[in-house]
């Protein structure tokens, strides 16, 4: 099994929509030890959706925009895990302001890039001390290459991210932690569904992606984000692996 032994914190699980649930799925079916997190009242809706993992595991308090829970969440984790091979950033959030583009205000725009892109450093930051020498941390993007209809400050902020990705696996490097991300297509979750207008996204993913593309289907990239937590990519880091079936690779 790809990950047989090894304890991993998965955030951002909250509907069985969630690409973390299936992260969570698969990441359990490979042998490993999970860790949720969720927060305020999410947290209850999180705990019941996590009964449908194979094997229900502890959920801990983290909201990544609080000091406080990030202070915390060692001793949290050190309840249910002593150490940690691998973190899943799995987190995205922009007020509704944030998607448009002109009219967005500093407060939206800060708040998009505090909880999508910052919290990669502090939510890594905050799970070190369970770290030992090596490890994996994996996140998830939208291709930030490109301006997209709609996505607006959620995409800069997405840029924001993966610039942070590359500063984090340089700091991370010499600890021997890995720090890749997933660059996935548009898939229908909670978070997609609160960016007004993300049906456009699924018609031109369905035209254009070589290898097609079911926006209902997270198990694509939970699996690529199973394997860059397992040693199967033992020299590979600051790196943003696709899977978008090809779209990112096709002019028109
Ligand atoms: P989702 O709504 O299921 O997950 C988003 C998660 O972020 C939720 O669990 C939510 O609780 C968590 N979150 C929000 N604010 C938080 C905070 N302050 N502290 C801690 N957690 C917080 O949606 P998803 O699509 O599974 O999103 C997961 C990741 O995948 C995000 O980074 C998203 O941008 C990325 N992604 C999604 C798509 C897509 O089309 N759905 C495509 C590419 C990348």
């Amino acid at each position: 099994m790809l990950l047989e032994g090894k304890s991993l914190l998965v955030t951002g699980v909250l509907m069985d929509s969630s690409i973390a649930f299936h992260i969570a799925r698969l990441a359990q079916e490979e042998g490993a030890n999970v860790v949720l997190t969720s927060f305020g009242r999410t947290t209850k809706i999180t705990t019941a959706i996590a009964r449908r993992l194979p094997t229900p595991p502890p959920v801990v308090e983290l909201d990544v925009s609080s000091d406080e829970d990030l202070a915390a969440l060692p001793d949290r984790l050190r309840e249910h895990v002593d150490h940690l091979d691998g973190v899943v950033h799995s987190i995205g959030f922009a007020p509704q302001g944030a998607f448009s583009f002109m009219d967005a205000t500093w407060d939206d725009v800060a708040t998009a890039v505090h909880i999508s892109a910052y919290s990669l450093q502090s939510l890594t930051k905050a799970a070190l001390p369970l770290m030992g020498e090596g490890g994996s941390v994996v996140g998830l993007t939208f291709d930030a290459q490109y301006a997209w209809p709609v996505y607006d400050w959620m995409g800069v902020a997405k840029a924001a991210f993966e610039a942070t990705n590359r500063y984090l696996a340089r700091d991370m490097g010499p600890k021997g932690i890995r720090c890749n991300l997933v660059s996935a297509g548009p898939i229908r979750t909670t978070a997609a569904k609160s960016i007004p207008g993300f049906e456009q996204f699924e018609e031109a993913w369905g035209t254009r992606a070589p290898l097609g593309w079911d926006v209902r289907d997270p198990e694509p990239a939970a699996r690529a984000a199973v394997a860059l937590l397992s040693e199967w990519f033992p020299a590979t880091t600051g790196e943003i692996v696709h899977v978008d079936g090809g779209f990112h690779a096709i002019g028109t």
